[in-house]
């Protein structure tokens, strides 16, 4: 089943700029999990906020499930914005400082109506028990974690709600060396224990090959190679991927 898709998409910035994504199609389909990846500039994050629904293309659309998305129908975004969920890379830009870990998480559920008061808190507690915080997490504020913790609380607001899509922009190269396989590992449990499917930006080859089944390789704008993720790194056609693989470090 295909839950998100771009269509023949093209972003132009500017008149005279160079498209930042040019004719790009794309499944996102259930159960697939998902990695784009390219350098700095490559469309990645023009790519996302296309799937997110942030941004419309300059031509070319965007699909959920079987319609065009449609960005002025609230009923459409409504239930959108319950099934696609995202994590960006920096967990300190990406938390309220001022607000508690509780209001943080559950802020998806208090915004799209979907609980209140205890069954609310009830959710959030489930929601930080699932990335691996402590219950007493919910009083505390963002600066009274580390950034690895703080990344799990922006998972556990995108998860919250129970997306069937989870977007995760780099959401490993902010973290450190350790950090980042805790939170490789915890992504890789996420979505194996549930319905999510995983759509994955990054630079980073190594992270993305054991979280995701097919990968999409993005070079300034153009998608020039796809395919099952063992073959694209297994057997690059493309020099731009042999490139990228021997330009990232590995994980340990
Ligand atoms: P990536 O996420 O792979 O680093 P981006 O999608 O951010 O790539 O950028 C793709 C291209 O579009 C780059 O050339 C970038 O400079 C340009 N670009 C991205 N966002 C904007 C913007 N808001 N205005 C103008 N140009 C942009």
């Amino acid at each position: 089943m295909t839950l998100l898709s771009l269509e023949d998409a093209t972003v132009s910035y500017g008149r005279d700029a160079p498209a930042a994504l040019a004719n790009a199609s794309l499944e996102v389909n259930a159960g697939e999990n998902l990695a784009i990846v390219g350098e700095s500039g490559a469309g990645k994050s023009t790519i996302l906020s296309l799937l997110l629904g942030l941004r419309a293309p300059t031509t070319g659309r965007v699909r959920y499930g079987d319609r065009p998305l449609a960005r002025r129908d609230r009923t459409m975004m409504r239930a959108f914005r319950r099934d696609v969920q995202c994590v960006f890379q920096d967990p300190y830009a990406s938390l309220d400082p001022r607000r508690r870990v509780a209001a943080i998480v559950g802020e998806p559920i208090r915004s799209l109506g979907i609980a209140r008061g205890a069954a609310r808190a009830e959710r959030v507690g489930a929601a930080l028990e699932r990335v691996g915080l402590p219950a007493d997490a919910a009083a505390r504020f963002p600066h009274e974690f580390s950034g690895g913790q703080r990344q799990r609380i922006a998972i556990a607001r995108a998860i919250v709600c129970e997306p069937r899509v989870l977007l995760a922009d780099e959401p490993v190269s902010a973290l450190d060396v350790t950090t980042r396989v805790r939170v490789v590992d915890l992504l890789a449990e996420l979505v194996a224990s549930s319905d999510m499917t995983l759509v994955m930006v990054s630079h980073d080859i190594g992270v993305v090959a054991e979280l995701c089944e097919r990968t999409i390789v993005l070079e300034r704008g153009s998608i020039v190679e796809r395919g099952a993720t063992s073959d694209v790194l297994g057997a690059p056609r493309h020099p731009y991927t042999r490139k990228l693989m021997s330009a990232v470090p590995r994980l340990p």
